[in-house]
This record gives structure tokens, sequence and C-alpha cells, in this order.
């Protein structure tokens, strides 16, 4: 039997291949609620009063992150936010988890339903030329939303449950198709550069997937047990199999290298990157870099559709 490296005393339950660490159940949570709070000090993502937003999809990792929060800060303005997209059985799935789970915790929850309260769902969007790329609509859909409800709610910061492996799989495809405007906006903290825009901090920017697979499951956290129907060929999905699959297989540091290294010596250049001029949609008076945002622009095109 293996003792855990961290107390001696346990039976180690979990293997870390990047730092090649072996853990007990107990040490690990402790592990993971330390590494959370470094990350959310390092990066000075959350002051003393704010009100914090946290984007609940009933997945583990918003899941995860919605918990740690509470217990590392229980004093904190928290309030979750849920988008129902309207996906098939997932979404309503997702919505009855999260809703007994942040009842729960004693935590309001702010849910924002898009058949009910915009006459379409994200289904609507499999009929126009954009059907073959749902996720990237799905995603923008979600930014712009999470964006407004958290704008007009007066919430300071907006909390994401994007994972180390979000992130590696986003800068291994910039790299792949040189999109460094994309690159240059990939941070811990994004902080709002528009009086209508909220900022936003990742604190599990620093937990692969697994970590906090294991973290809400030791806890038996209530997390969906659906997959999206629309995920199927999804970008992300596949190049995250690659690189767990393929390259974590060789090079079991290379995630954490890769995010670290580009923190450390690539976003420093970023600092003088030229920032897109900001307007405002003159449709939602959002803020925008065009004259209509891009939720506008694609939400006129599907209600069209449903009206025709
Ligand atoms: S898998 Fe794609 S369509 Fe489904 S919720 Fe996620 S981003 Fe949206
Ligand atoms: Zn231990
Ligand atoms: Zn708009």
């Amino acid at each position: 039997m293996r003792l855990c490296h961290a107390c001696l005393s346990k039976p180690a339950e979990i293997f870390l291949d990047y730092s090649q660490r072996r853990l007990c159940i107990d040490c690990f949570l402790k592990y993971y609620e330390k590494k959370v709070k470094q990350t959310i000090d390092k990066y000075r993502m959350i002051k003393v009063g704010e009100k914090i937003g946290v984007a609940v999809s009933g997945g583990k990792d918003s899941t995860a992150l919605i918990y740690v929060l509470k217990k590392l800060y229980p004093s904190l303005n928290l309030v979750g936010i849920h988008l129902n997209l309207g996906i098939k059985e997932y979404s309503n799935h997702c919505n009855e988890i999260l809703r007994e789970f942040i009842k729960k915790l004693n935590i309001p929850l702010i849910e924002f339903n898009l058949l009910k309260q915009l006459g379409f769902s994200i289904h609507d969007f499999e009929g126009t030329e954009h059907g073959k790329k749902i996720c990237s609509i799905c995603g923008t859909i979600k930014r712009y939303l999470l964006n407004k409800i958290a704008y007009e709610e007066r919430i300071n910061k907006l909390a994401t449950g994007h994972n180390l492996d979000d992130i590696v799989e986003v800068i291994f495809n910039c790299y792949l198709q040189g999109d460094v405007t994309q690159l240059s906006r990939i941070s811990p903290i994004t902080p709002a550069n528009h009086p209508k825009l909220v900022a936003r901090i990742k604190p599990l920017c620093m937990m692969t997937e697994m970590e906090n697979l294991l973290y809400a499951s030791y806890l038996e956290l209530p997390f969906r047990s659906l997959s999206c129907p629309l995920s199927k060929g999804n970008r992300s999905l596949k190049q995250k199999r690659l690189i767990n699959e393929k390259i974590v297989q060789e090079i079991p540091t290379f995630k954490h290298m890769l995010f670290k290294s580009y923190l450390k010596r690539i976003a420093p250049y970023f600092k003088t990157y030229p920032n897109v001029e900001i307007f405002e949609c003159k449709y939602c008076g959002m803020p925008t870099s065009k004259d209509v945002c891009a939720f506008c622009r694609l939400t006129q095109r599907v209600k069209k559709l449903i009206v025709e």
C-alpha cells in the first residue's frame, strides 16, 4: 500500500501525474482548496465587499467553483447565474440539479430561460448557416447574457468555472490558427474596459478538469450526468482529447508548463497590444467592436426564421 505523500499516514488514492505526488482524499481536498485560494490571491481576483456572480451551468467545474468559493469565503456576497439554453432534456436536467444545490448552499440564484424570455433556444440556430458551429454561437450567446445580467445586477466580478484544460486548449488553438488577438485576451482575470462590461475571473484556471471532477465527486456535489446533445464534433473536446491522450501521456507537465510559460513569457508582450475600439450596439446598447453586437446579429437572424 502506498501512503499519502502529504500526511504519510493514510493510503494514497490520487496520483497527480504533473507533480508525481500521491495523496489521500483528505489531503487532496485540502490541496485543492489551498491552490484555488493561492490563485485568487495571486491575481487579486476578489476584494472585500465585492458582489461576485458565479456562472453555474450544472457541470462539475462550476459546481466545484461555487462550492469552494462559499467554503473559502463564507461571508462573500455570492450570487449564482444560470442560463437555461432550451436544449432538449439537457437544459432542464441541469436546471433542476442546480436549483436544489444552490438553495442548499444558501446562495441566491438568478435564472434566465432563453426560450421563455427571448422566444428561441440554441436549437433554433441549427437551421441557420451557423449550424455547424453551434458551440461557438452558444458561447457568444452565453458570454453576452452573462455579462448583461451581471451588469444589470450590479455585480462587480463574474466568476466562471474555466479550468486549466479549457485554457490550454484555447492557447493551443490560437497557436494553430495564429490567432494573436484571441491569444492576447487569455488571462486569469479580464478587467472591465467599458462601463457596461463586468470584469471576469477564472479562480479554477490552475486546476485540471480531472481535479475538479475529483473534488466534486469526493464531496458528493450534485452535477449533471447528461452530455449536451449538440456537443458532437465540438472542436474544443477533440483538441482536449488530443492533448490529454497524446501529449500529456508523454509530457505530464505539458498543460501546467504551457499556461505558466504563456503567463510569464508571452502575456507581458500583450500589455501594449492595441485594444479594439468599443462602441455601443445600436439595438441593445451593450458594448461591441462593431455598430451591431454579435448577439443582436445572431438573434435577429434566428428571430426572422422563427417568424417566417
Ligand atoms: S456543448 Fe456546445 S451547444 Fe452544448 S452547451 Fe456547450 S457550448 Fe452550448
Ligand atoms: Zn494524506
Ligand atoms: Zn446588441
